[in-house]
């Protein structure tokens, strides 16, 4: 599924129709969860069922189009569902119990109840809801009318800090061809440089976070000076929402630029298998782990990777600062050791630089010892694709000629 997005422009009585649109879609997702509590032993199917009977016990609910009241239910079982399989796989700590909406923020249409008009530059909302037609504002590279309208299959509204979006979900492969480059890569991340890789290539450190923290603070400020429930609080807050939506598109922006470049110079990827989760528990770096988005990096380089169709692997991230890469010995350092120096070979590196060698070491290693055994062994990497460099560029080459 490939995404692509435009800001809506329309009225404010349009705007009002969407969120009496969001509403219904709330109201309907809450109600499909009251009844999975009140009777455990329901399933999706179910709770399909269960929005025919909704429809006709509240009239105003039929005013939002029929698939997208079944979209509303099955939210409501992607909540439920999570929920199983965090028990089944005994996640530890919480395991997310399904909790009742009141801040929803967006609607998903399916195939129908909505008109993409030919020029791709207008939506109409054709159901109950009284939507109507809007405008598209995006650049003119993404062309949604150049797909044919039944591959479009999902159209979802979101409200923002800063206007109303619209995305369409259009199932189409997105085949980039890979043109080999004969480079592996070993990924460390880190606070000083954002990444460095096995050839000690660094990128530095965007801190888009730290960048707009006095602003952010003085907003902050701003809210909780404001007397509570009035107008101009409700202003304050808006422009402070508006201040953390740019920061995080500026760190999501530069994650997914950072890592197509990396993966489109490269036919194999290493890196940590991080726990990002249990990293930021330490306060002192908290907040600038947090900054660093390194989650939403390694994401996109699995995303883009999938689609290159090269291999990303995943390691454990045990001991790849300490070892040395040149001769296996075990150096301990703390933290705040910024460089590798062997006491056993004498090679003096970048700390950094001497984790992605590891990383990408572990990872090759891995990789044999897969094909060593036999093609039956071939468990899928954290990434889930296949482990074998091999086969994969042989892919790639066959795409390229
Ligand atoms: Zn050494």
């Amino acid at each position: 599924m490939v995404i692509f997005e435009y800001k809506l422009d329309g009225t404010k009585k349009q705007y009002v129709a969407i969120e009496e649109a969001i509403r219904i879609g709330q109201f309907i997702r809450n109600k499909c969860l009251r009844v999975w509590m009140d009777e455990r032993g329901i399933c999706k199917n179910d709770l399909q069922c269960y929005c025919a009977v909704l429809a006709k016990d509240y009239p105003f609910a039929t005013r939002l189009n029929s698939q997208a009241r079944q979209a509303s239910a099955d939210r409501a079982w992607f909540a439920i569902s999570r929920f199983y399989d965090n028990g089944k796989n005994r996640k530890p700590g919480k395991k997310g119990y399904p909790r009742f909406q009141h801040d929803n923020r967006s609607i998903e249409y399916k195939t129908t109840g909505w008109k993409l008009e030919p020029d791709g530059k207008h939506i109409t909302l054709t159901d109950g809801c009284g939507i109507g037609r809007l405008r598209l504002v995006g650049n003119a590279k993404q062309q949604i009318a150049a797909f044919p309208p039944e591959q479009i299959k999902r159209v979802r509204i979101v409200h923002r800090a800063d206007g109303y979006y619209v995305q369409f979900g259009v199932k189409a492969e997105r085949a980039i061809v890979h043109q080999p480059t004969g480079k592996q890569a070993g990924i460390d991340v880190g606070l000083k440089a954002y990444s460095t890789d096995s050839e000690g290539n660094t990128v530095d450190n965007p801190r888009h976070y730290r960048k707009a923290e006095q602003k952010l603070k003085r907003l902050h400020r701003g809210v909780s000076r404001k007397q509570k429930k009035s107008q101009n609080r409700k202003k304050a807050r808006k422009q402070l929402a508006r201040a953390y939506l740019k920061v995080q598109r500026q760190r999501e922006d530069f994650a997914r630029k950072t890592a197509s470049t990396l993966v489109s110079s490269h036919d194999l990827i290493a890196l940590e298998d991080l726990k990002i989760r249990n990293m930021v528990r330490n306060h002192h770096l908290a907040k600038s782990m947090h900054d660093a988005g390194w989650g939403t990096f390694l994401s996109w380089v699995k995303a883009y990777g999938l689609m290159h169709e090269i291999p990303v692997i995943a390691v454990a991230p045990q001991f790849t600062s300490q070892e040395c890469s040149a001769c296996g010995a075990m150096v301990k350092k703390s933290l705040s050791v910024r460089t590798h120096i062997c006491t056993s070979c004498g090679v003096v590196l970048d700390r950094d630089h001497n984790a992605a060698l590891n990383i990408l070491a572990k990872a090759l290693e891995r990789t044999l010892g897969h094909r060593a055994t036999s093609s039956s062994s071939e468990e899928g990497n954290a990434s889930g694709q296949t482990a074998s460099p091999r086969l994969s560029l042989r892919k790639t080459s066959k795409r390229a000629g």
